[in-house]
């Protein structure tokens, strides 16, 4: 059967599109069903009614789209099973999807999930044999384990590094399993390789300001730098940027060797270690020691430990910093200062986590949604779709004229309304003055240091500067920031800052 909308046929379209839809020669116009009600595909069709092509549509799932468009030759070389789950891939990275979730359950068949500017979104649904076909090919035919079979009843995690089985843009996928009631999910996380051509971190979300005091911690020759914040909001992206940036400006006169599990992304010119055959906490902890301590022989400038999560680990950061070495690492905690609470349960002792020259830097991020610049809406055109006392609350700390709301969606944005998500973050270059307060147990002073005599942004003041540009939605930064009310502006000594340009 001829395929009008192939390249080279009667119809072009873009590579896009040929996710989406195909035209056959006999009239039939197969729709995948996840885009039944797609702009693009409206377009299309209107297209067709426009020249007065005849067809009849018919939805179908994605992988029997992209089978009319596959050639033989590939069909040849790789499984069917094999080809679905490669269109599957393809087309996440077309939608840059941070993960794939294949839900596969027998009450509830089999669902796919693409997880996009961190929400979940539905992509297509299977009988369970199929789910599970795909699931095992995916283990046991693209990832790396080839001596291994797929256990629905165990957890298992594997990587596909092989440049073959991925679309170009990926570096590779991260494989994790697990059992749940009735089947099991598997979650692959995709890795980009094209996070590293961009230094800037500014284009992530980071005011000037705050690149600033960064640029001075790159400056400090020993410490600890430590990037709170939880599980997704983006620290492995920030870590790769600045020590990508780091390796650039001295020309790799520095030696930069990360410890990290997994590498999540290539930084060119450092040399990265992953640990690795860790099935427990504590082998995996062991085995964090070890390649710390690997590392602290091989005569770096500058080590990086993907996260800090127990004692130990904790102990040969400070260890590290004491002997000579500048150190970027990541903890779980909520604000600036939530990061020297966090180290102290973590076992390091007062008198060092006092120090300035062992805790020299603390970097806190969260991530938030951007408007799509096309189809955002005026909060002021919409106050009435909203329940006034939410309005009034966040009047007491926005500037309600130039704040902008999530609008329907359109071609920019395939619908969404967003366009990706962007920074907020606190920074602070810590000194002595700061850790008095610090080691007396003094908060607020430690606060009304920070925000007013070293003049930092808080969390809260950059979300609420990105509401007042028009940049972020404010229901949806109250979502990751908390309230935005004249209360805990208060707590945060926060005098709202005018408005930012657009594009910051
Ligand atoms: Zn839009």
């Amino acid at each position: 059967m001829k395929v009008l909308t192939a390249k080279g046929g009667e119809f072009q379209v873009s590579d896009e599109m040929r996710n989406m839809l195909a035209l056959l020669e006999d009239g039939r116009l197969i729709v995948a069903k996840t885009y039944a009600t797609n702009p693009y595909v409206r377009g299309f069709i209107s297209r067709l009614n426009r020249l007065n092509v005849a067809h009849t549509i018919h939805h179908a799932d994605l992988s029997v789209v992209l089978g009319y468009y596959s050639d033989t030759l590939a069909r040849e070389k790789h499984s069917d099973m094999q080809m679905a789950a490669r269109a599957l891939f393809d087309l996440a990275v077309q939608m840059r999807a941070s993960d794939i979730h294949i839900r596969v359950s027998k009450k509830y068949r089999a669902q796919i999930f693409f997880r996009v500017h961190n929400d979940l979104e539905f992509v297509e649904e299977h009988p369970f044999d199929y789910g599970d076909k795909l699931c095992s090919t995916v283990y046991q035919a693209m990832a790396d384990v080839s001596d291994s079979t797929f256990e629905q009843m165990s957890r298992q995690d594997a990587r596909i590094s092989e440049k073959s089985k991925l679309p170009s843009k990926l570096d590779g996928i991260r494989i994790a399993t697990t059992p749940q009631v009735d089947g099991y999910i598997m979650v692959l996380r995709l890795l980009y390789n094209d996070t590293s051509d961009d230094l800037d971190l500014k284009k992530l979300g980071y005011a000037q300001e705050q690149i600033d005091s960064i640029e001075y911690m790159k400056k400090r020759p020993t410490g600890v730098i430590i990037i709170g914040g939880p599980t997704g909001s983006g620290k492995s992206t920030t870590l790769q940027r600045i020590l990508s940036a780091i390796i650039k400006e001295t020309e790799g006169r520095k030696h930069i060797i990360t410890v990290e599990d997994p590498p999540e992304y290539p930084i060119r010119g450092a040399v990265q270690t992953p640990v690795s055959n860790a099935h427990t906490e504590e082998e995996r902890s062991r085995e964090f020691q070890k390649a710390i301590k690997a590392s602290m022989r091989l005569d770096p400038d500058i080590i990086m430990l993907s996260e800090v999560r127990d004692h130990p680990t904790a102990r040969l950061v400070v260890q590290a910093a004491m002997t000579g070495h500048q150190v970027w690492t990541t903890v779980h905690a909520n604000s600036d200062l939530a990061i020297i609470d966090r180290m102290r349960d973590l076992g390091v002792h007062q008198d060092l986590l006092c120090d300035p020259t062992i805790i020299s830097g603390l970097i806190c991020q969260r991530l938030v949604k951007s408007l799509c610049p096309h189809c955002k809406v005026r909060l002021s055109d919409r106050i009435a779709e909203y329940n006034p006392r939410d309005v009034r609350r966040m009047m007491s700390v926005l500037n309600i004229e130039t704040v902008y709301v999530q609008g329907e969606g359109c071609t920019e944005c395939r619908g969404s309304g967003i366009i990706g998500r962007t920074v907020v973050a606190e920074t602070v270059v810590t000194d002595n003055k700061l850790m008095e307060f610090v080691k007396t147990g003094d908060r607020v002073g430690a606060i009304r240091y920070v925000r007013r005599d070293l003049g930092a942004l808080s969390m809260l003041g950059h979300a609420i500067q990105k509401i007042n540009a028009g940049l972020v939605d404010p229901f949806q930064a109250e979502d990751v920031v908390g309230a935005l009310d004249l209360a805990s502006a208060e707590d945060d000594l926060i005098i709202p800052p005018p408005a930012l340009g657009e594009g910051e």
